[in-house]
C-alpha cells in the first residue's frame, strides 16, 4: 500500500492554527495591539466597524518593518523577538510565538502598512486567506498599520457562530481595556463606526484608571504598594463602601501584562473578608512586578493564565499588602499589619444569631412520583426534622457498619427508597433519546414525567458533595490519592491552630497529612475526589469559614468540613458540562437524601410541569 501521511499545506496549518489565535474579533484587538506595544509606540488608534466583524485596525508609530520583514511577519513562526530557546525565560515582550499574523491573515483580508523612520518609503501588502494579493512600495507616515477585514470570511461557521455586535463590542472594549490599563504612558484612541469611545491620554496610573472607567472613581481608589524580593506590588483596591455586587473591574497584571488568577484573587478576598457586604465583589488593579525567569506565561495559548514559582508567598504578600492598605486609609478596622485576623468579628457575621442547623424536608416528598405518598420509610432512624439534629443522619447506617460491608452502594441504596429514581426502568429507556441539556453553562434541564426539571449545577453539585463527604467521615473507610510529591503549605501559627483540631476530621475525608506546624503544612495525600491544584484553595475556604463560625467539636464540625468543601470543590456555574457529566450530576442529585436543597438550605432544583406551560400558552 502507498504512504499516506503528507504534510498539511500552510494555508490549511494556517487556518488549524488560527482557530487556537483567534476566537472573535477581541482576539485580533488583541494580537495587534500587543505587536504595536512590542513596536514600541507610544500613540496607538484601534478603528473598529461592526464591533469588528467588518474591520479592526491598529495604526501605531512604533518602530515599522522593512520591506522584507513585512512580507516575513505574515509566515508561521516568523518572530523578531526570540532566537533562542533561552530567550523564552526572559521574555519582555507580549508576542514571541510568530503566530498572530499568519494565523490572522489565514482567516481575513488584511491590508499592512509599515515604514521604518530611516526608510524613504514604505510598503504596502494585501494578503486574503493566507495568500499574497499584492505588495508595493508606497509613501506613508512611519509606523505600522495593520487592517483586518471581514473576519472568518472564509470559514462561514466560525462567523456565524460569533455573538451579536454589542456581545463582540464588549469583548473587544475589554480587550482594549487590558492593554490600555497597563500601559498608561502609551496614548490610546478607540474608534468604533466612526465614533470616538475612548481617548485616553499618556498619564500616570490612577488618571488612566479614571480616564478609563470615569471621574468618579478617583475617590473610590485606595493606593497599594508593596516591594519584596519576591514581588514588587502597586496599583489600586476599591474602597469596600463602593463594592458593587457585580463582579467587574478586578484586574491582575503581571509584568505589564494582563492575567487570571482565581488563586490571588481569593487572596484578595481574604484581605476583604468581612468589609465587603453580602453579595459584594472588591475592585482592583494590580500590577505585580516579577523576575520573569520566576514566571511562566506559557501555559495557556492564549495567554491569560499563569504560573508562578512561588505561588503561596506571592498570596501571603498580596494578602497582607491589601489589607495594609485597607487599614492604612481607615477603611478596615485593621490597622495592625501583623494583626490577627481570627480576632476579629467579620461585618457579615455581627448581626447574625448563632443558628442552630435545620433541616426541614419531608423525607417522603418526591417531585417526580405523583400517585400517593412513597410507602417506604427510611430505615435509618432519625431522619426527621422534630428528632433532632444531624447527628442522627447517619447513626442508623452506622450501627450496620459491622453487619454487612457498607460502602457507597450500599448509602445510595437507602437513599433510593427515600427519593426514588428520577427516572423509572420504562422512562429511562424513554430518555435515552431525550437526556440532559445545559443552559448558559448553569443549569441542567432535563424531561420528566411530569413536565421538565431544571437543575442549578452548582448547588446540585455541592449537595452531592456534601453527603459523600459527610458519609466518608462519618462511616467509611476512606481512600485518598497519594501524591507523587508532597505538598508543603505555608500557615500562620493563627491558622495552624485552628487547623489543627481538624486534622482527624480532614483525615477521614482523605488527606494525609505528614506535618501540621507553623509555616510546615505537609500533604501526602488528598481525597479522591479532589485535584492537587484544588487544595489550597478548599483549606483557604476553609480557614476562612472557620473564621467566621468556630463549630463546637463533634457533628457540627465535620457538617461545616463538608459544607466548607463541598463549596469549594463543586463545579461553579458558568462550568461547561458534558452530556455524561450532566446526566450523572442529574443521577446522582436524586440520589442523594434531600436532592431538593444545597447544603446551605437554597434550592437546587425546580420543576414546570406541562400543566403550567400549557397555562402559560393558553
Ligand atoms: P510575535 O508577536 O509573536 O513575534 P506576530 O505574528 O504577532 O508574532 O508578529 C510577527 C512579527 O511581525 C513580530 O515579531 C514583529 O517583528 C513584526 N510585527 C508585527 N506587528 C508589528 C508592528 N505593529 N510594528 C512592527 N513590527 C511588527
Ligand atoms: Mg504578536
Amino acid at each position: 500500500m502507498a504512504d499516506i501521511i503528507q504534510l498539511l499545506p500552510d494555508h490549511v496549518a494556517n487556518q488549524i492554527a488560527a482557530g487556537e489565535v483567534v476566537q472573535r474579533p477581541a482576539s485580533v484587538v488583541k494580537e495587534l495591539l500587543e505587536n504595536a506595544i512590542d513596536a514600541k509606540a507610544d500613540t496607538i488608534t484601534l478603528v473598529v466597524k461592526d464591533a469588528g466583524k467588518t474591520l479592526v485596525q491598529v495604526i501605531d508609530n512604533g518602530i515599522g518593518m522593512s520591506n522584507t520583514d513585512a512580507r516575513l511577519s505574515f509566515e508561521r513562526h516568523a518572530t523578531s523577538k526570540i532566537r533562542v530557546a533561552e530567550d523564552l525565560f526572559h521574555l519582555n515582550t507580549k508576542g514571541f510565538r510568530g503566530e498572530a499574523l499568519a494565523s490572522i491573515a489565514a482567516i481575513a483580508h488584511v491590508e499592512l502598512i509599515t515604514r521604518r523612520e530611516m526608510d524613504e518609503l514604505g510598503t504596502q501588502i494585501k494578503i486574503e486567506g493566507s495568500k499574497v494579493i499584492s505588495q508595493e512600495v508606497i509613501t506613508a507616515p512611519f509606523g505600522t498599520s495593520i487592517a483586518v477585514k471581514n473576519l472568518f470570511y472564509n470559514i462561514p461557521a466560525r462567523r456565524n457562530f460569533l455573538k451579536s455586535d454589542a456581545v463582540e463590542l464588549r469583548h473587544v472594549i475589554d480587550e482594549f481595556h487590558r492593554v490600555a490599563l497597563a500601559h498608561p504612558d502609551i496614548a490610546f484612541t478607540l474608534y468604533h463606526n466612526n465614533g470616538e469611545l475612548f481617548n485616553l491620554p499618556a498619564s500616570n496610573l490612577r488618571q488612566r484608571v479614571v480616564n478609563v472607567f470615569g471621574g468618579k472613581t478617583n475617590e473610590k481608589l485606595v493606593p497599594v504598594n508593596e516591594e519584596t524580593e519576591i514581588a514588587g506590588i502597586t496599583g489600586f483596591v476599591g474602597k469596600p463602601s463602593f463594592a458593587r455586587k457585580s463582579r467587574g473591574e478586578q484586574f491582575f497584571f503581571v509584568n505589564d501584562r494582563f492575567v487570571k488568577s482565581s488563586y490571588l484573587h481569593h487572596a484578595i478576598t481574604a484581605a476583604f473578608e468581612g468589609l465587603l457586604p453580602q453579595k459584594c465583589h472588591p475592585t482592583y488593579f494590580l500590577y505585580f512586578n516579577i523576575d520573569p525567569e520566576k514566571i511562566d506565561i506559557n501555559i495557556h495559548p492564549t495567554k491569560t493564565e499563569i504560573k508562578f514559582e512561588d505561588e503561596h508567598s506571592l498570596y501571603a504578600i498580596l494578602r497582607s499588602a491589601v489589607k495594609h492598605s485597607l487599614g492604612q486609609f481607615n477603611v478596615a478596622p485593621v490597622l495592625d499589619f501583623q494583626h490577627d485576623s481570627n480576632m476579629d468579628t467579620p461585618y457579615s457575621y455581627k448581626n447574625r444569631e448563632a443558628a442552630v442547623p435545620k433541616i426541614q424536608v419531608d423525607p417522603t416528598f418526591n417531585p417526580f412520583k405523583e400517585d400517593g405518598p412513597v410507602k417506604k420509610t427510611f430505615s435509618g432512624a432519625g431522619y426527621k426534622k422534630e428528632s433532632g439534629s444531624w447527628e442522627n443522619l447517619y447513626v442508623g447506617l452506622e450501627s450496620k457498619v459491622g453487619k454487612q460491608e457498607l460502602g457507597v452502594s450500599t448509602i445510595s441504596f437507602e437513599s433510593e427508597e427515600v427519593t426514588g429514581h428520577l427516572f423509572t426502568d420504562k422512562e429511562k429507556e424513554e430518555q435515552q433519546a431525550i437526556t440532559t441539556y445545559q443552559l448558559h453553562s448553569k443549569y441542567i434541564v432535563s424531561t420528566i414525567k411530569s413536565g421538565m426539571v431544571v437543575i442549578d449545577q452548582y448547588r446540585a453539585h455541592q449537595r452531592v458533595l456534601y453527603e459523600q463527604l459527610l458519609a466518608n467521615m462519618t462511616i467509611k473507610d476512606t481512600v485518598s490519592q497519594q501524591l507523587l510529591f508532597p505538598l508543603q503549605l505555608n500557615y500562620t501559627s493563627a491558622e495552624v491552630s485552628l487547623l489543627k483540631p481538624l486534622k482527624d476530621d480532614l483525615e477521614r475525608a482523605g488527606f494525609v497529612f505528614t506535618a501540621v506546624e507553623e509555616n510546615n503544612v505537609e500533604i501526602t495525600g488528598i481525597p479522591i475526589n479532589v485535584t492537587e491544584s484544588e487544595v489550597t484553595a478548599i483549606l483557604d475556604e476553609l480557614l476562612s469559614d472557620l473564621q467566621q463560625e468556630v463549630p463546637d467539636t463533634g457533628f457540627s464540625q465535620i457538617d461545616m468540613l463538608a459544607k466548607s468543601m463541598a463549596k469549594s470543590i463543586a463545579v461553579k456555574g458558568g462550568m461547561q458540562l458534558e452530556t455524561m457529566a450532566q446526566e450523572r450530576l442529574v443521577n446522582d442529585l436524586f440520589a442523594c437524601k434531600e436532592p431538593s436543597v444545597s447544603p446551605f438550605n437554597k434550592p437546587t432544583f425546580i420543576t414546570i410541569s406541562v400543566a403550567e406551560l400549557d397555562k402559560k400558552f393558553s
